[in-house]
């Protein structure tokens, strides 16, 4: 199938000025265009995707969409068309890419001219979204790939990239304390300890909320190393989270079905209700996460049929 851009230098075109020239009528009009179809010799290629419209006073109907064309001044108009025609497949593979990149959020440039500035940002924005390590910044495969892009693009050093992703941080951090503070009622907290491969132990702390359009919204407030699991350390590190972004609005906090937990929601209730920012005096604000308790009821579920199934992933096992 011919491309769109098979209509520009195909020789088939040298052809039609050929007509022009020589099918000029000594008034000057161009009689080329009155003569029926089947006595022209040469045809633009645009014919291979129109058909001629009989009785119609020459119009040429699109093989793709079924648009009617005139084509009484040549066949440029519709030319025009199957370069804009939404049904023509090479269009389609253009539109199909459009659509694409709206579905992964490809967010497409407003900047016509390179421009040094929102081409770093994006590049901490992708750092930080694709969770790469700083070091891939001096990569010399991605540095080849960037330069072939843009030679003109500074490419930060790793310390300059940490830098700027500290910056955009703090820049992202009191924008969402400023949202915060203008859309959000109260918050539905979520938190969780969890220790890493080297031993480290974390702690991350989310808020549900909805804002004034009635749109749910998830934001994680914190990811922090703690030093200690307790209850009671927990209730602080909240606190000094909570104190950082000016929130005391809190609906209820939703945690996991351990004990330690259990102490945690104690101290907390009690700092808040001395702040008096608390709904019925905190009586429902222990959460307890559905999904660890429905966890914990399988696996004592399964305790029963341990051998079963060990006898069983054996089997798969060796099945493979
Ligand atoms: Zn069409």
């Amino acid at each position: 199938m011919s491309s769109i851009g098979d209509y520009v230098d195909s020789p088939l075109m040298e052809n039609e000025e050929h007509i022009a020239t020589t099918s000029v009528a000594p008034s000057g009009e161009d009689i080329s265009a009155h003569l029926p179809s089947s006595k022209r010799k040469n045809r633009s290629q645009a014919w291979n995707h129109f058909t001629e419209v009989p009785n119609s006073c020459q119009m040429a109907k699109c093989h793709y969409c079924g648009h009617l064309i005139k084509f009484k001044d040549g066949t440029s108009a519709m030319i025009m068309h199957l370069k804009r025609c939404k049904e023509h497949p090479d269009n389609q593979e253009h539109k199909r890419q459009k659509t694409q990149n709206e579905e992964l959020g490809v967010v497409s440039s407003p900047h016509s001219t390179f421009d040094q500035e929102a081409c770093r940002l994006e590049l901490v924005k992708m750092f930080v979204g694709a969770e790469l390590p700083f070091r891939f910044v001096e990569n010399v495969f991605f540095r080849n790939f960037v330069n072939a892009l843009q030679p003109q693009f500074d490419i930060p050093s790793r310390t300059t990239l940490r830098r700027a992703i500290w910056s955009l941080f703090d820049a992202e951090r009191e924008r969402l304390k400023i949202f915060i503070s203008k859309h959000c009622g109260r918050v539905c907290l979520t938190t969780d300890t969890w220790t890493s491969i080297q031993n480290l132990s974390y702690m991350s702390l989310t808020a549900h909320f909805v804002d004034k359009n009635w749109n749910l919204h998830k934001r994680i407030l914190n990811f922090c190393q703690i030093t200690s699991h307790t209850g009671e350390f927990m209730a602080k590190e909240v606190e000094t989270c909570l104190n950082a972004w000016e929130l005391n609005r809190v609906f209820s906090i939703t945690v996991d079905n351990a004990s330690s937990n259990d102490v945690g929601i104690k101290f907390m209730k009690k700092w808040m209700n001395a702040r008096n920012c608390l709904l019925l005096n905190g009586e429902y604000i222990h959460m307890r996460c559905c999904a660890h308790i429905l966890s914990l009821i399988v696996k004592e579920g399964l305790k029963d049929e341990d051998i079963s199934i060990i006898r069983i992933r054996k089997a798969v096992k060796c099945g493979n």
